[in-house]
C-alpha cells in the first residue's frame, strides 16, 4: 500500500515524498482513511510507530477547507509535555508546507504574549498542554466552541501527570458534534472510561509496540555496581562506535551530575530535565539535534517523545522504575528503519525491575557481562582532572575540539599512564566475565 492509496491530497503526497517516506506505517494505514471520513478513533500506539503523521496528515486535508476565526481555534491537539507539543508543531510545518494553515502553540514556560497574539488572529490548529490551555481559557482569551476536531495524544501519560480532570473539562467545552481522536500506548481503566465518555462509536486501531517488534534495536544488559556506572558509561562512550547517545537516568539530580561529569571528561554532553526552564530545554534539545553535542543526559518526563532521527545509542544509566518507560526510552533509537543499540546498566538491586521489563517486552534482554568488581576504582574527584581520550564515534566539532585543546594545555601523560588508560578496568572486567562472542565495545580498542 502506498500513501496515494490512503486518500490524501496531492499537496500532502508531495510533502510526504519530501520527507523521504516510501510507504505508510501500519498505524498510518489503519488510521488515515477513517480520520478522513470523519470517524472518531482510538489509536493504541506509541512514539516510534509513525503515529504523529497518522493524525497530522489527515488533519491538514480536513482543515484545508474552511476558515479560522479570532480566538476560536478550529482544531485542538492536547499533548502531555511541552517537548511533544513542540514536535507535533514541527510535524505540522513539515507536512503542511504546501498548505496555508495557521497554527499556534500554547505551552507553559514561555511568554504568553505571542501565543495570545496568534490566537487573536485565529488559528486552524492549536497545539497545547492542558495546563496552559486551561489558564488562557480561564482568562477568556480563547473559545473552544468552534473546535470541531480534538486529538488527545499520549493519554496514558496525561493520566500519569494528573491531567485527566483538565481533559474532561476541556472535552465538555467543545461542541458535541466534534471528531475526537485519542492515542495512548496503553489503555488503563481511567483512559477507557474517558474514551467511553467522550468518543462516539470510535474505530479502534492497535499496533505492535515498536520496542518488542522493532528488530532494529539491539538490546543489551550490563550488570554493574552502582559506584562503577559512571566509569562503565565513559567506557562505552569511548569504545563503542556511536554517532550520538541519549543517556537516561531516573533522577533529575543524577541527570545534572552526570552531564557535568561527562563534560568534565571532555564529552560534548548536555542535559534535559524537568527543573530546567522551557527555553533551556528547547535550546539543549536543538543542540543535540544539530549535532553540536552528541550525548544528551535526560530524565523520562523531559525526554518523553523526543524525536531525533538517527540516534545510534540509548543508555539506561538506571533501570527505569516503570517497565513502560523502558520501552519508551529504547524507542528513541532504531527509528524509521535505522539500526540502534540500547544498553541498560543493572545493579544487583535492580533484579525485580529488570524482571518486570522482561515480562512486558516478552523476552530476556541479552546480558553482555558484568562490570565489577571495581579493580581500580577512581575516586570521584579524579574525574575532573581526567584526561579525555579519543572515542571511535564520529566526534562532533565540539567533541573533537575539546580534547585537543585540553591536551595542549595539560602536560602529556607518562607512557605508562597512557597504557593504563587504554586498559580500562571496566572493559577488562567485562572481557574476563563474558563467555560468548565479544560485543564490539569490548573488542575495539580506543581509536
Ligand atoms: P512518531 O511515532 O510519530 O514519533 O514517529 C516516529 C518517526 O518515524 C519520526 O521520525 C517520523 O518522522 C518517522 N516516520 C513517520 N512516518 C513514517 C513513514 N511512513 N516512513 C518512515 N518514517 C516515518
Amino acid at each position: 500500500m502506498t500513501f496515494a492509496d490512503l486518500g490524501l491530497s496531492d499537496e500532502l503526497l508531495r510533502a510526504v515524498e519530501d520527507s523521504g517516506y516510501n510507504e505508510p506505517t501500519p498505524i498510518q494505514r489503519a488510521t488515515i482513511p477513517s480520520v478522513l471520513m470523519g470517524k472518531d478513533l482510538i489509536g493504541i500506539a506509541q512514539t516510534g510507530t509513525g503515529k504523529t503523521a497518522s493524525f497530522v496528515l489527515p488533519m491538514i486535508d480536513i482543515l484545508h477547507h474552511g476558515r479560522s476565526r479570532a480566538r476560536m481555534p478550529r482544531s485542538l491537539i492536547l499533548e502531555p509535555t511541552r517537548e511533544l507539543a513542540q514536535q507535533v508543531s514541527e510535524n505540522f510545518e513539515k507536512y503542511g508546507k504546501y498548505h496555508k494553515l495557521s497554527m499556534a502553540l500554547l505551552i507553559g514556560g514561555v511568554q504568553m504574549g505571542d501565543q495570545v497574539k496568534a490566537l487573536e488572529k485565529g488559528v486552524d490548529v492549536l497545539i497545547a498542554t492542558p495546563g496552559r490551555l486551561m489558564d488562557l481559557f480561564g482568562r477568556g482569551k480563547i473559545m473552544l466552541n468552534g473546535c470541531e476536531l480534538l486529538v488527545i495524544d499520549e493519554a496514558d501519560r496525561m493520566l500519569d501527570m494528573g491531567f485527566i480532570p483538565d481533559i474532561e473539562e476541556i472535552c465538555s467545552k467543545l461542541p458535541a458534534s466534534r471528531q475526537t481522536l485519542l492515542f495512548s500506548a496503553t489503555m488503563p481503566p481511567p483512559i477507557q472510561k474517558l474514551s467511553q465518555k467522550f468518543l462516539n462509536d470510535p474505530k479502534r486501531v492497535e499496533v505492535a509496540r515498536p520496542a518488542t517488534a522493532n528488530v532494529n534495536i539491539e538490546q543489551r544488559l550490563v550488570e554493574v555496581r552502582g559506584d562503577r556506572k559512571k566509569d562503565a558509561l565513559r567506557d562505552i562512550l569511548r569504545h563503542e562506535e556511536f554517532r550520538n547517545a541519549i543517556v537516561f537516568s531516573n533522577r533529575k539530580t543524577t541527570v545534572r551530575e552526570l552531564a557535568s561529569s561527562l563534560k568534565r571528561s571532555g564529552f560534548a554532553a548536555g542535559q534535559i530535565q524537568g527543573d530546567m526552564d522551557q527555553a533551556d530545554r528547547i535550546a539543549e534539545f536543538d543542540r543535540f539535534k544539530s549535532g553540536e553535542i552528541n550525548v544528551l543526559v535526560a530524565s523520562d518526563v523531559a525526554a518523553r517523545g523526543l524525536d531525533v532521527k538517527g540516534v545510534s545509542h540509548v543508555v539506561n544509566f538506571d533501570v527505569p522504575w516503570q517497565p513502560d518507560d523502558y520501552v519508551h526510552r529504547i524507542g528513541r533509537t532504531g527509528r524509521a528503519g535505522m539500526k540502534g543499540i540500547a544498553i541498560t546498566f543493572a545493579t544487583r538491586e535492580d533484579g525485580e525491575a529488570v524482571e518486570r521489563i522482561e515480562k512486558l517486552i516478552g523476552h530476556k534482554i541479552p546480558r553482555v557481562g558484568k562490570a565489577e568488581p571495581a579493580a581500580e576504582a577512581q575516586p570521584p574527584e579524579a574525574e575532573a582532572a581526567e584526561r579525555p581520550r579519543r572515542g571511535r564515534g564520529k566526534a562532533t566539532p565540539k567533541a573533537a575540539a575539546e580534547p585537543r585543546d585540553r591536551q595542549r594545555r595539560e602536560p602529556r601523560p607518562e607512557p605508562q599512564d597512557e597504557a593504563r588508560a587504554e586498559r580500562s578496568p571496566v572493559v577488562e572486567d567485562l572481557k574476563s566475565e563474558w563467555n560468548g562472542p565479544m560485543p564490539s565495545f569490548l573488542t575495539q580498542s580506543a581509536g
